[in-house]
């Protein structure tokens, strides 16, 4: 039998996991502890610094929103992250490890119930904009919650695996991705049973609690308060309106009418929100969205006709999104049988646990050398995920015995680009002793396996020197090992 491997959506607002039921080779999701399919994405810290996961926090975070962790995914990339709730240090790969552990722990209760053995091991989805240091972290993060990662995979390429691996064949699709803090769009090719990702693009703070944010304003506003959202987010107000204003935009998405009832300034207040306001309201935002999918169309240098498009994130259910994809995009399919925006990812991950080798997938990020004339790219981010490749070089100057490698980051996808346009993530000597005449060839070998790290190395004159990309915030073996240790007393 083949061995059982989770599949997880660690998502911004939501996660979920997944398996391959053995009786029909099918993915299914695993509920948790609540008897439901996905668990909130929020971590609460109760008086005692006892974290708290999924539905409890998220209820909890409405009393006290400053002893509650949400939308922790948008904060993998931010370098300058820092905030303590009592006496616990929060970082994201910690809230992130937390979250893991209970999806992983209800899901082995689960399995327990019906005698089966706990699984250590998964296959979590990260989104495709995710760099180099977001891969490190989020596997890091896993390690931390006890779980062997096998592999680290792309959000929509999971979502388009759903719908099984030989549904696309010969297909070009766009997987939009509106979850709800995160917006991700994909385009993939499905050739000869291999999953291509063509171009990715997205913004990390787009999701669903921006229009959730648009209804605290306008109800705010209709009241007569002259406070933003943004004015009362810390605050107890606070928090409970923007669960309130969630509640409203769900049954929006069935209603043409829904109440905003909240509490401020001490007096209960109820505000009548109608489907077209809403739609009004939060054009910008949708705007937003459509521009990413033109860039993402951009992107690709070949000549591509997208035959469907698939909707994922649980944003996707709000009728103003399939609306404007129909306009926008007249002439693609939008596919909406086995529309499950939520459980898409999961189940995918889940498929591409038990198949791993059907992926072509890509990371949004290419990496370049600083020379004479710019950056030059050594690995696009058009390149596929798992690359081997070689770039060559000449020395700049006379008698050099030595170079400084300088590796930049960007989301071009260019061969030669301005140092302006990337981001210097390291800097290495390459020493090869002696002096060499101008011109000298100069090799970079690069290759990324599929969990994402770029390997490069740079050789001149049978010297040579390694670079592995990095993240600057990665977690020393010894710290994963201490908190993995302090995580198994953990019961969430
Ligand atoms: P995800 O991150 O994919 O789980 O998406 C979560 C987002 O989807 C949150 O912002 C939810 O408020 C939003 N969402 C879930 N169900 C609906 C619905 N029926 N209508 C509108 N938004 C929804």
């Amino acid at each position: 039998m083949a061995q059982e491997i989770y599949g997880i959506d660690l998502g911004t607002t939501n996660s979920c996991i997944a398996i391959i039921n053995p009786a029909d080779g099918q993915p299914q999701v695993i509920n948790n502890q609540s008897n439901l399919q996905t668990t909130p994405s929020v971590v609460f810290y109760d008086e005692y610094d006892t974290p708290i996961v999924g539905t409890d926090a998220k209820n909890s975070m409405k009393q006290d929103p400053m002893r509650a962790v949400a939308f922790i995914k948008r904060e993998m990339s931010n370098k300058n992250y820092k905030r303590s709730i009592g006496n616990e240090e929060i970082s994201p790969v910690k809230i992130s490890a937390l979250i893991l552990k209970k999806l992983v722990d209800d899901a082995n209760l689960a399995r327990e119930y019906e005698g089966k053995a706990p699984i250590h091991k998964a296959v979590i989805t990260v989104p495709a904009y995710f760099g180099n240091d977001e891969h490190v972290l989020t596997r890091q993060a896993g390690e931390v919650a006890g779980l062997e990662v096998i592999g680290l995979l792309n959000e929509p390429t999971a979502a388009a695996l759903s719908y099984g691996k030989d549904t696309f064949e010969g297909r070009t699709i766009m997987v939009y991705d509106l979850g709800g803090g995160t917006f991700d769009v994909s385009i993939i090719r499905m050739r000869n049973g291999n999953l291509e990702t063509l171009s990715t693009d997205g913004d990390h703070h787009l999701g669903g609690v921006d229009w959730d944010e648009r209804i605290v304003d306008v109800a705010l506003a209709i009241e007569g308060f002259e406070v933003a959202y943004a004015d009362i987010k810390d605050k107890k107000e606070g928090g409970a309106m923007i669960l309130e204003a969630e509640a409203c935009k769900k049954q929006l998405s069935t209603q043409p009418k829904a109440p905003m009832r909240f509490r401020y300034g001490g007096k209960l207040h109820t505000v009548e929100i109608s489907q077209s306001s809403f739609k009004e309201l939060t054009a910008d935002l949708l705007d937003r969205t459509i521009a990413c999918t033109h860039h993402a169309i951009n992107l690709i240098k070949e000549d591509v006709k997208i035959d469907e498009i698939i909707l994922v994130g649980g944003s996707s259910r709000m009728p103003m999104v399939k609306e404007r994809l129909m306009k926008e995009f007249p002439n693609i399919k939008i596919r909406l049988d086995r529309f499950e925006p939520d459980l898409a990812v999961a189940k995918g991950a889940a498929l591409y646990a038990a198949n791993t080798s059907v992926i072509d997938d890509k990371s949004a990020r290419s990496y370049g050398i600083l020379t004479t004339d710019g950056i030059t790219n050594i690995l696009l981010r058009t390149d596929p995920m798992v690359y081997n490749g070689t770039t060559g070089f000449l020395t700049a100057s006379d008698n050099q015995t030595s170079a400084i490698v300088q590796v930049y980051e960007n989301s071009s996808s260019e061969g030669t680009i301005p140092v302006s346009a990337g981001v210097l993530i390291l800097k290495k000597e390459l020493t090869w002793g002696k002096q060499v005449p101008k011109g000298t060839p100069v090799t970079a070998r690069v290759s990324r396996g599929k969990d994402g790290i770029v390997h490069i190395a740079m050789e001149c004159e049978g010297s040579s020197t390694q670079i592995e990309i990095q993240p600057e915030r990665q977690l020393s073996d010894s710290e994963v090992k201490k908190l993995k240790d302090e995580f198994q007393d953990i019961v969430l």
